[in-house]
């Protein structure tokens, strides 16, 4: 008979050992359609690539995982290394068993950078996330034990990458999912490339004193045995010497020989009953002396990893100490299986109370839920959802960065340092641009594109982002770079006006005045004022001017009152709060003689310029008609004359007018300009504003902590005209890069 169809033999006879109900057929089905894939492929030693799949499936055998697993374990390197696709499996053999082979490939593309300690346990989650079926990370780590055991056909390089890999990846993996067996084995192999010395010191040291390892063992293994049997307790008793890797880490990380090796020995008791664990450890306790401290109960506390059994180290003959492990056959099982021989012996395990919140709780959950199901069903449900509400992406350098599920580029660039969040101008995920909304997905490569001249977050991404760390750093962004930034600078030159017109802080700070002079300004708070005056959204001796009209108003008014109660003979509060409507007080205005506007179906009506939106002739213009102030004229453009902010009750005050032909009146407008700093700046600003003949009011210059610089103008316009061939001129300037109007 053919040696691959015989071995495929064994494989299912094997398999029907644990499971009688085997569909032989299917099995079958997909050991020829992997056979007939891989024809053509030889393995590195030159026998045919079957044997891989072949062996794999062995392995998961050996962990009794179910009829998918096993197919998927043949069909594992089909889709990757093959013509067929997903497709093609999903039709011969289902979704589920296509889906296996899916999570295995995808867990092999997964791209291996070596890093410290703490991006090992993110790369170990993310691969368990990225394997939402259990069953993907345990034909994986079958797969990974088969090649290591095959590792000698690969150059020196390779093995020593794999090994690494299995090292730091494969075997804590399998160590968290309680897999001992394989866990022992791939460290051992690993630790064979990694430190091929260390490996072959305590090889040959073990085998040169083997004949009297096993004598001690024999020894002590009769002893207990004897003194089991006397008390009726039914036993099984073996001793081994602890694997390489665990020797290899006392001797060389406690720098120790192997004779100083406190427990190179352990031995097992197996017992039936949990009741026979005690009693077992009475015995050994009775019979050698045991070590202080060295006494574990994991069956009344499992590890996280589910695992139980009772340690103690006791010394014995010749003050050799050794340790020694009982558990019961069921305990026994999830030692050397772990996971996979979970739904076998659940029912054992579900009557433990486990550690809760460990990385097992889930596994717990459905144990309990899942008590009736048989182990076929139990095991498809058992999906890794430990990790579901995270998701794990890569830097361009291979750091992985964990973030909640639904995370998009804003949160990776955020998580990375605010600044990067800050000065995010793209994204790209694999090489491709994305855009900022998209969602990453585990195993991506992220990479942000920054600028030095990028303006920031937009209010925006805090819709989008996923994290409550990028949502709070824009909105400290919001707050303090920009804000308290601004609020600090206007609130300087805000006092210097204010001092520059004779004015002190603290007279218009004073209870009854500060209401009326933000309302005069138009502001709630003083530090809306500062932040506005800070951004260049108004200047400080405009906000002066205003508050000074207002303070003069407020005693003017004050003194009429006083006038008039005493006239009426009586005492009144000195309060200036006003009882009338302060915004029906005849105020003086800025009158415009020949303003140049015709307002449609008024003549001759007082017009004023709106100074938020400072509109000029050419300009698309409407007019408000105002209580006492006549008409004001916005650009149609301007925020405060969106429709969304025109009131019903206003709606017959909204008036159309427009610019009178011939006017060579000029108008005040004020300009925003945003540069990166530098020399001179301001200087090329003054000359293009002196080459363009423009009247200038005001030109001041701020420098930012960034490097860029903001410089607000105020100047006089003869029309739109004029003001586009400016604000061109502007923005030729070198360094400049957004000259606008300011509105609102
Ligand atoms: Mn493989």
């Amino acid at each position: 008979m053919d040696p691959i169809l015989e071995r495929y033999q064994a494989l299912e006879d094997k398999i029907k050992l644990y499971n009688p109900r085997l569909d032989t057929k299917r099995l079958y089905e997909a050991f020829s359609y992997a056979d007939n894939a891989h024809s053509t492929q030889k393995r590195k030693d030159g026998s045919p690539y079957i044997t891989h799949p072949l062996a794999v499936a062995e392995i998961a055998a050996d962990l009794e995982l179910d009829t998918d697993s096993i197919m998927a374990a043949l069909l594992h390197d089909t889709v990757e290394d093959t013509s067929a696709t997903y497709d093609d499996v999903a039709k011969l053999f289902g979704k589920s068993v296509a889906d296996l082979v899916d999570g295995v490939t995808k867990l092999t593309q997964v791209k291996y950078i070596s890093k410290e300690e703490e991006q090992m346990e993110n790369l170990r989650k993310m691969l368990m996330a990225m394997a939402k079926d259990i069953r993907v990370i345990l034909i994986k780590i079958c797969d990974r034990v088969h090649n290591m055991r095959t590792m000698q056909y690969q150059s020196p390089r390779k093995q020593r990458e794999k090994a690494l890999e299995t090292m730091e990846i494969y075997a804590p993996i399998a160590h968290r999912l309680g897999m001992q067996r394989v866990k022992w084995e791939l460290e051992d192999t690993s630790l064979q490339y990694l430190d091929p010395v260390g490996y072959k010191e305590i090889s040959e040291e073990l085998a040169a004193r083997a004949a009297a390892h096993e004598e001690f063992m024999a020894s002590i293994q009769k002893r207990i045995e004897d003194r089991l049997a006397e008390e009726h307790i039914k036993a099984t008793v073996y001793g081994r010497i602890k694997h390489a890797y665990s020797i290899y880490r006392k001797m060389y990380g406690q720098n120790k020989t192997m004779d100083e090796i406190f427990d190179l020995y352990a031995f097992r008791v197996i017992v039936d009953d949990m009741n026979d664990c005690y009693k077992v450890l009475g015995c050994v306790h009775d019979m050698f002396k045991p070590v202080l401290g060295r006494f574990k109960d994991y069956i009344g506390t499992p590890k996280p990893n589910m695992y139980q059994s009772l340690h103690t180290t006791v010394i014995g003959r010749e003050g050799l100490p050794f340790e020694v492990q009982i558990r019961t056959w069921n305990m026994h099982h999830t030692a050397e299986y772990g996971i996979a021989a979970h739904w076998k012996y659940k029912q054992g395990m579900a009557n433990t109370a486990l550690g809760s919140e460990t990385a097992f709780e889930w596994v717990r959950k459905l144990l309990e839920a899942q008590q009736d199901t048989d182990a076929e069903e139990f095991l498809r449900s058992m999906r890794v959802d430990l990790f579901a509400d995270e998701v794990f992406v890569f830097t361009p350098n291979g750091d992985i960065i964990n973030l909640p599920a639904g995370a998009t580029p804003i949160d990776f660039a955020y998580s990375i340092h605010s600044a990067v969040g800050n000065t995010m101008t793209g994204a790209r995920v694999n090489g491709r641009m994305v855009p900022f909304d998209v969602h990453l997905q585990n195993g991506q490569i992220v990479e942000i594109i920054t600028s030095k001249s990028a303006h920031g977050p937009s209010r925006d991404w805090m819709k989008i982002c996923k994290s409550n760390e990028a949502r709070n750093k824009i909105r400290q962004w919001f707050k303090r770079e920009r804000r308290e930034e601004n609020i600090a600078t206007g609130r300087s030159a805000f006092e210097s006006e204010l001092k520059h017109m004779g004015l002190s802080l603290a007279v218009i700070t004073q209870e009854d005045v500060l209401p009326h002079v933000l309302k005069k300004v138009r502001f709630n708070s003083l530090d809306e004022l500062y932040a506005a005056i800070g951004y260049g959204g108004m200047t400080a001796q405009k906000a002066v001017v205003r508050i000074k009209d207002e303070l003069a108003r407020l005693s003017r008014l004050q003194a009429e009152r006083l006038a008039a109660a005493r006239a009426a003979g009586e005492q009144e509060s000195l309060h200036p709060a006003v009882k009338k409507d302060p915004a029906r007080e005849p105020e003086k205005v800025p009158r415009f003689s020949d303003s140049g506007i015709i307002v449609e179906g008024l003549d001759n009506c007082l017009i004023k310029f709106a100074k938020c939106c400072t509109p000029v002739p050419g300009d698309e213009v409407v007019g408000f008609i105002t209580r006492g102030f006549g008409v004001s004229v916005h650009r149609a453009d301007c925020p405060n004359c969106m429709p969304e902010k025109r009131r019903p009750e206003e709606a017959g005050r909204w008036v159309k007018v427009s610019w009178a032909a011939g006017e060579q009146a000029t108008y005040k407008t004020a300009l925003d300009l945003s540069a990166k700093d530098r020399d001179g700046l301001t200087l090329d600003v003054a000359m293009a504003l002196s080459t363009a003949k423009v009247k200038v009011n005001t030109l001041n210059s701020r420098a930012l902590p960034d490097g860029h610089a903001f410089v607000s103008i105020v100047l006089e316009v003869k029309n739109q005209e004029q003001l586009a061939s400016v604000i061109n001129k502007l923005n030729q300037i070198q360094s400049v890069y957004q000259v606008k109007r300011t509105t609102g």
